[in-house]
């Protein structure tokens, strides 16, 4: 089975779009801070604000040379934090090698942070408090496994990667106490010695390494399910495409079910990114009526 994380999140996003078409006044509104001229930083923003236009969700970006100081973006940020118009704030990353990331996304206020970042957002999660962000990609994973039904309890999910961005968090989502999660999860990363046996023991192997056909069918369960994570822009033949970290012509035979790249893991993070912004304004919008 091929899990469609494009087709899934075509259809959240026409329900939001839906949602979004109902309400009165100011509409939800995201703002980007796209810094310097990375070309993939800059093809993500794009795909993110269409997609915000689409849902109906108010997009600026913000777009600064790469030569701004840490001091200057900070204060454009704090500028965001305290515009009442904006629900939510995304800083696309990687930043220049001049700017501390970490201050960055500690700078961002919480009750705006859609991308969960921020350690207040982080350490919810971690210990499983309702009322902060989750991270989209994490995020999108589960909900692409609950729409397909695929059951986690009990289950052994080996993730490959431990990024602050996809690996840690996917592990933290995955062992909660909830329904959709409580899995045994095995972490594994570029310093884990057995990790053919160790991913063959996976139910759900998550991959978020970044390496193109890193996972083969030998280092695969029969029947297990497989999410790609990973985006790898490669050349085949004279053509450019895209791919994701399984070979996937020689993997997907002998799994129960798999997502594609593209068309997998990428869709569903974009949707949750105008999830968590619709939630941040829905917050925005009772703490305004409350105060
Ligand atoms: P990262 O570079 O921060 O992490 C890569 C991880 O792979 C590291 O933790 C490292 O320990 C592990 N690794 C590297 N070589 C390994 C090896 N030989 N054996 C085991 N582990 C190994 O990357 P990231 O930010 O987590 O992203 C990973 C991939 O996922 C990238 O291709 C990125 O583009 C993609 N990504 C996709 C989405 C999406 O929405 N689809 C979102 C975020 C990242």
């Amino acid at each position: 089975m091929i899990l469609d994380g494009k087709k899934v999140a075509d259809e959240l996003q026409k329900k939001l779009k839906e949602k979004i078409s109902l309400l009165q006044g100011r509409k939800p509104s995201l703002t980007f801070f796209l810094i310097g001229s990375n070309p993939a930083s800059y093809t993500y923003v794009q795909m993110k604000k269409k997609a915000c236009s689409y849902v109906g969700i108010t997009s600026h970006v913000h777009t600064l040379n790469s030569d701004i100081s840490e001091s200057a973006l900070l204060k454009e940020i704090s500028k965001e934090n305290s515009n009442p118009n904006t629900d939510a704030l995304l800083v696309q990353m990687p930043l220049p090698s001049h700017i501390n990331a970490q201050k960055i996304m500690e700078h961002i206020d919480p009750k705006k942070d859609v991308d969960a970042f921020h350690p207040l957002n982080v350490g919810r999660m971690l210990m499983g408090k309702k009322g902060g962000f989750l991270p989209c990609t994490p995020l999108g994973i589960l909900v692409l496994l609950q729409k397909y039904k695929i059951e986690t309890k009990g289950k052994h999910a080996v993730i490959i990667g431990r990024s602050n961005i996809v690996g840690k968090p996917m592990a933290a989502l995955l062992m909660q106490k909830e329904t959709g999660c409580n899995a045994t999860v095995t972490i594994a990363h570029n310093y884990t010695t057995n990790l053919k046996e160790i991913s063959k023991s996976a139910d759900i192997l998550i991959s978020a390494v970044g390496k193109p056909h890193f996972i083969t069918e030998d280092m695969v369960k029969k029947g297990s399910v497989i999410i790609d994570v990973g985006i790898n822009r490669i050349s085949e033949k004279g053509l450019k495409k895209l791919v994701g970290d399984v070979d996937f012509e020689k993997v997907q035979p002998i799994v129960s079910a798999i997502t594609p790249v593209p068309g997998g893991v990428g869709p569903m993070t974009v949707s949750m990114l105008l999830e968590n912004t619709y939630q941040s304004y829905l917050q925005h919008k009772k703490s305004d009526f409350e105060s």
